[in-house]
């Protein structure tokens, strides 16, 4: 008898994670909710339009903070709370002009400056313009054929690939780090083709750096119609120039805060489930899919349990980060805070891939045995359009700073054949994002939320 208490006691955390009929009820009530009632794209109207640009540090990302603490109190779920944290400030100013110069042949090209980058001098940079394609080729010409040039990364994101983020995380180094390794051979400006799988002429920006050992060098990013209107006047004479003209800058760091809503647990409240975006988005446009999608997805979670009568048996944390695109300064406070309180963050799921029609999850772990626990849940999500389940290598930029704490960490993926068209640029604007695909994003993060705080991580 006791042999056989000691077995069921055995399967009891597998018996947990399996779903009950009654789970795939509340999921169709989930999805039906979200498609229904759901308030995620209001709110997006709101972030988009009415706030709009909030880069960190800026006056939107301030408004950005007051808001949606607001929001989500008026929801009345849970507690809301603002947690602070110091954050970069760098303005993009008015001037980012690139002009090319072949012979009598004079063409503006469109540019945009990288988050992060020194402006040019006032009077802009002029030089001669070298075409690179990858980092091997800059190390073979060295400091001879680089000194005082200005270096353009011609490299295109690889249209080969089904998942549109393995082209974008080939060529992220060049945008990042381009500036930096030109420098190292003195190099005088960085010019990088936009990263985006689509050919028009918005300019793409994103984050860069520099490094201690090199001079900071002004980096930009130039539109994919550009850049091939560059690399052929550069083909057609090989002495072609380049003037650059930026005037961005960076100021001394300024008090922000990461936005939280939580609602605890009734069985297991020390066990905490995050479900979160980034709030901050670049200066250029709006930030409606990156990331305004993913913040109000988390925050429908507080509704969605609120109307549907889910009292979560896990403690479920809604968190919205600032200063994810330049500086990740938000996910570094908050997991900071999480280590020094012992929190046990069982799991943590992200949408930061716009707000397209869910199609999976991506996962992480570092137990990985623990992103397999769930595989029971897939059919439930199938009937929606979830077919990529907890594929590896997830997770988020925000919360993948608790992966030392072993959290399961989790990613939203929704088709992201169109993501790279609007990311980064002036044209990420309300008008891309569809409401159904928004909603269908948010019901599928609720229902492996209420999966995961019926269950827990066993
Ligand atoms: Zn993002």
């Amino acid at each position: 008898m006791v042999r056989i208490l000691l077995i069921l006691i055995a399967l009891l955390p597998a018996l947990a994670a399996q779903a009950q009929p009654s789970d795939s009820l509340v999921i169709r009530k989930i999805f039906s909710y979200c498609l229904e009632e759901g308030k995620s794209y209001e709110w997006l109207d709101y972030l988009s339009n009415k706030i709009g640009p909030r880069l960190s540090g800026s006056v939107g990302a301030e408004k950005a903070v007051a808001w949606a603490k607001m929001a989500m109190e008026a929801e009345g779920n849970g507690s809301v709370s603002l947690q602070e944290v110091m954050v970069p400030h760098w303005e993009r100013g008015t001037k980012q002009e690139l002009t090319a110069i072949s012979g009598n042949e004079k063409k503006q090209l469109r540019i945009c400056s990288l988050g992060g980058s020194v402006p040019t001098p006032t009077n802009g940079v002029s030089a001669n313009v070298v075409e690179i394609r990858n980092f091997e080729e800059l190390e073979y010409m060295g400091r001879e054929k680089l000194e005082g040039k200005i270096i353009f990364f011609n490299v295109p994101m690889d249209q080969k690939h089904y998942h549109t983020f393995h082209a974008y995380g080939e060529c992220g180094k060049y945008r990042y780090a381009g500036a930096a390794r030109a420098a190292k051979f003195g190099a005088v400006g960085s010019i990088t083709r936009s990263l985006t799988l689509s050919f028009d002429d918005y300019p793409h920006t994103g984050a860069m750096g520099y490094a201690d050992s090199v001079p900071k060098i002004p980096a930009c990013a130039i539109s994919t119609k550009g850049a091939d209107e560059l690399s052929r006047m550069i083909k057609l004479n090989p002495d072609t120039k380049v003037e650059l003209t930026m005037d961005c800058k960076t100021y001394p760091d300024v008090l922000s805060y990461n936005v939280i809503a939580e609602i605890k647990g009734s069985v297991y409240p020390d066990e905490i489930i995050v479900i979160s975006g980034h709030l901050d988005a670049w200066d250029n446009g709006h930030g409606a899919h990156d990331d305004g999608a993913g913040c109000v997805q988390s925050m429908e979670i507080l509704r969605i349990f609120r109307d549907l009568k889910i009292q979560p048996k896990r403690t479920i944390r809604v968190v919205l980060f600032m200063n994810e695109e330049n500086g990740l300064k938000g996910a570094l406070k908050y997991a900071e805070v999480a280590k020094a309180k012992q929190e046990n963050h069982i799991a943590a799921i992200e949408s930061d891939a716009g707000g397209f029609s869910p199609r999976g999850f991506s996962s992480k772990c570092k137990f990985p045995e623990k992103t397999q626990v769930f595989n029971k849940w897939k059919p439930l999500f199938e009937h929606y359009g979830i077919f990529e389940w907890m594929t590896k290598d997830g997770g988020g930029a925000d919360i993948n700073r608790l992966e030392d704490q072993g959290t399961l960490l989790i990613g939203l993926m929704p088709d992201s054949q169109r993501y790279f068209d609007y990311h980064h640029t002036e044209i990420d604007t309300f008008d891309k994002v569809n409401k159904r695909e928004l909603h269908l994003g948010a019901a599928s993060m609720a229902s492996l939320v209420y999966l995961l705080s019926e269950y827990g991580v066993k």
